[in-house]
């Protein structure tokens, strides 16, 4: 099958040029632009339920989900009536209102370790805050990542980073001060050896690590059995903090997240934790939070300085809160169900047709990787046919089924993925399968 063109998708193809003379690349987000499969990034007019419909009118099950927040679908009614109530009251005060508190509230609730929380407006802000704040805390500069996880652009993060970076095989960015890099010590996952290592080298030095609680940036690589625990031990020896980052798998992979289906840990507890994606519901909003102590330090109690205008917005406070509220235990149950029926499919039609993968998990998080053998770190997802990932994702779009544009991500699915959304995936695969096979 060839790469879908823009005589595919007219108004997606038109709005696209429009866009590109106005915004660079024509979008606001890297991923979006499809550099990584070809083809006209579909620009959607609508969204409901497990389908979104593009410019032109086409429908497509979308397993993107918003890369996580829509846990519940999409304009879920429960969540739309939440935000027109709180719109009609106002947008934005730049004072406190009682929302920020609930959606607050309701986070510390679920994530046990979590005493405290600052609402911002993003995941990179989480981040960033967090890690200003494990500095401040420490009085130390020096940041330990993991090759492959991406924990939005921070400067100081922005080394070996995944997503759209791994997508690009930017190993780095421009713009980036020397400084900033150098104060960031890039490690491979899965390997509490490196980790040990580096700490006997600069562990005096040492803020912070910061990890994805569960990789889902270089597609799903769930942390080996004690590499949490180990991070935790190291940490705790040498007096850093552990940030764990929950941008993504926070309040999806359980209704604590990855904490939830990982915790507790033997050796304590992350100190700080990063949220994002379904505590927001779609609207902007993000947070950080975590040990008392660490969080006192915040102006205006403390030194570490760290704000926002629209930080703690009364309704993207609304729609997250409605969507934390949402996440019953059935909503996560049919996540379950839904990721299964679907990564099954997937699994037999690639083997039918030969196509080497790998599926891996998180929670209801998944991803294929069109190679052979599992995937524990970043050499390993690299090492992919992206080639067939193409073919496979054009014949889905094709078919009606906005997939990830890239081999790296996860797929996310949502708790109205019904069975006829299902279905629909499905009955896509064998053909998308056969174009993988045949380069
Ligand atoms: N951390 C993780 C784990 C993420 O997945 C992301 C976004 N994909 C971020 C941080 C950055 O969040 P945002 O895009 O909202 O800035």
């Amino acid at each position: 099958l060839p790469v879908q063109t823009a005589s595919d998708a007219p108004a997606s193809a038109a709005l696209l040029a429009r866009a590109s003379e106005v915004i660079p690349g024509g979008v606001n987000s890297p991923v979006r632009a499809f550099r990584a499969v070809g083809g006209t990034p579909r620009f959607m007019a609508s969204g409901s339920g497990p389908w979104l419909t593009d410019a032109d009118g086409k429908r497509y099950v979308d397993l993107i989900c918003s890369w996580g927040p829509m846990i519940l679908g999409h304009a879920h009614p429960d969540v739309l009536a939440a935000v027109t109530e709180a719109a009609a009251r106002g947008f934005s005060f730049g004072t406190p209102s009682e929302n920020e508190v609930r959606l607050a509230e309701e986070i510390v609730a679920r994530v046990e370790p979590v005493e405290q929380v600052r609402l911002v407006n993003s995941g990179t802000e989480a981040t960033m805050s967090a890690i200003r704040l494990a500095r401040g805390f420490t009085g130390r500069d020096v940041i330990v990542k993991f090759a492959g996880c991406y924990h939005g652009h921070v400067d100081a993060l922005l080394a070996s980073a995944g997503s759209g970076v791994a997508t690009f095989a930017l190993p780095d960015s421009a713009g980036v001060p020397r400084s900033s890099a150098g104060e960031t010590i890039v490690l491979p996952y899965n390997d509490l050896p490196a980790l040990e290592a580096a700490f006997a080298e600069r562990g005096h030095e040492i803020a912070a690590v910061i990890t994805e609680a569960a990789a889902g940036n270089m597609g799903v690589v769930p942390p080996a059995p004690g590499f949490t625990e180990g991070l935790l031990r190291v940490t705790r020896a040498n007096g850093a903090l552990l940030v764990s980052d929950e941008v993504m798998t926070g309040f999806r992979c359980s209704a604590s997240g990855f904490y939830g289906l990982e915790g507790p840990y033997a050796a304590g507890a992350p100190d700080l934790f990063t949220f994002g994606k379904v505590m927001g519901g779609g609207f902007p909003t993000a947070a950080f939070g975590g040990r008392a102590d660490v969080m006192a330090l915040l102006a205006p109690q403390g030194p570490v300085y760290q704000a926002g205008t629209l930080s703690g917005n009364p309704v993207a406070s609304a729609a997250g809160l409605a969507t934390l509220q949402g996440c019953t235990p059935a909503v996560y149950e049919r996540l379950d169900v839904v990721a299964h029926a679907i990564a099954d499919a997937v699994a037999s039609e690639l083997s039918a047709a030969s196509v080497p993968h790998t599926i891996q998990w998180a929670g209801s998080m998944f991803s294929v990787f069109f190679r052979d053998g599992a995937v524990t770190g970043y050499d390993d997802a690299k090492d992919q046919d992206t080639g067939a990932f193409r073919r496979f994702f054009h014949s889905m779009l094709g078919q009606g089924v906005h997939l990830p544009p890239s081999a790296f991500e996860s797929w996310f699915v949502s708790a109205s993925h019904d069975d006829e959304a299902v279905d629909h995936v499905i009955a896509a695969l064998p053909a998308a399968a056969r174009a993988a096979a045949t380069p």
